[in-house]
C-alpha cells in the first residue's frame, strides 16, 4: 500500500460500547470491531500516525502508534477529546451505545418477582461533537442500517456535518460480527461510490485510499 497518509494523524473508534447496569451486567451490542481495526490498520500502513480507540472486542491488535481500551462511550468521548487536536482525519467506525442506564447500581440489581423497569439517558454523539469543533478534522461516520441505507445515510452525513460516510447493510448475516463487507461512500454533494463485498481488511484498504483522496481533494480547494 502506497503511504497517501504519511504525515497525517488519524483517530478512529472502533468496536462495540458497554454500558454498565450493575458489577455483573451491561448493555452492549454485537459490533466485533473488525472493520474498525482493519481501518487502523489500513491507515497506519498508509502511513498515518494512527490512534485507535477501542471498545471491549477480541481483535488482535494492529500496528497502530497508540491503542487506547475503553468500555463505555463516556469514557470513548473523552479519550477521543484527549486526542483530537491536531489531528487531520477522525473516523467513527465504534457501535457506540445511543443510550446507557442513568444509574450504575454498585450491587448486583436482584429479581423482587416483578417487572423491572431500566430508566436510559442518551450517550453522546462522539461523531457529532467531533464534526462540530471549530477546528474539525476530515470525518468520516459509519450509517450501518437495516434498510433505507442511502436514505439514512444522507440524513446522518447531513445532520452530523461530516465529509463523508460509509454506509452499509446490517442483519440476516452481513456487517456486524462477519469477515466480508461491502460500502456505499456518500459526500455532501451528492457524489456516491459503491465499494463493492470483499473482505473486511482490503475493503479497510480501499476505503483509506478513498479517505486519502477526498482529503487531498479538499486541502486543494482550500
Ligand atoms: O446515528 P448512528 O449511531 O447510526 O451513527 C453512526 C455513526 O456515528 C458511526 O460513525 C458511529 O461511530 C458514530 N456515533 C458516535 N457516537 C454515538 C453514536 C454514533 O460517534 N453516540
Amino acid at each position: 500500500m502506497s503511504a497517501v497518509l504519511q504525515g497525517k494523524t488519524v483517530v478512529i473508534t472502533a468496536g462495540p460500547t458497554y454500558e454498565d447496569l450493575d458489577p455483573v451486567r451491561f448493555l452492549g451490542n454485537r459490533s466485533s470491531g473488525r472493520m474498525g481495526f482493519a481501518v487502523a490498520q489500513a491507515a497506519a500502513d498508509a502511513g498515518a500516525d494512527t490512534v485507535l480507540v477501542a471498545g471491549p472486542c477480541q481483535q488482535e491488535c494492529p500496528t497502530v502508534t497508540k491503542r487506547i481500551d475503553v468500555r463505555s462511550a463516556l469514557q470513548m468521548r473523552d479519550q477521543v477529546m484527549q486526542h483530537i487536536e491536531g489531528c487531520d482525519i477522525f473516523i467513527g467506525c465504534a457501535a457506540v451505545a445511543d443510550y446507557r442506564p442513568a444509574e450504575i447500581s454498585d450491587k448486583k440489581i436482584k429479581k423482587d418477582g416483578g417487572d423491572l423497569t431500566l430508566r436510559l439517558v442518551q450517550n453522546p454523539d462522539i461523531l457529532a461533537e467531533v464534526a462540530a469543533l471549530p477546528d474539525r478534522p476530515f470525518t468520516v461516520g459509519f450509517a450501518a442500517e437495516t434498510n433505507d441505507i442511502v436514505k439514512h445515510a444522507q440524513r446522518k452525513l447531513r445532520k452530523k456535518n461530516l465529509h463523508m460516510i460509509a454506509a452499509n447493510h446490517v442483519g440476516e448475516g452481513r456487517g456486524f460480527d462477519c469477515s466480508d463487507n461491502a460500502l456505499l461512500l456518500l459526500y455532501p454533494d451528492g457524489r456516491q461510490h459503491p465499494l463493492p463485498s470483499q473482505a473486511k481488511c482490503s475493503l479497510a484498504c480501499r476505503l483509506v485510499d478513498e479517505i486519502a483522496a477526498e482529503y487531498t481533494r479538499l486541502q486543494q480547494l482550500t
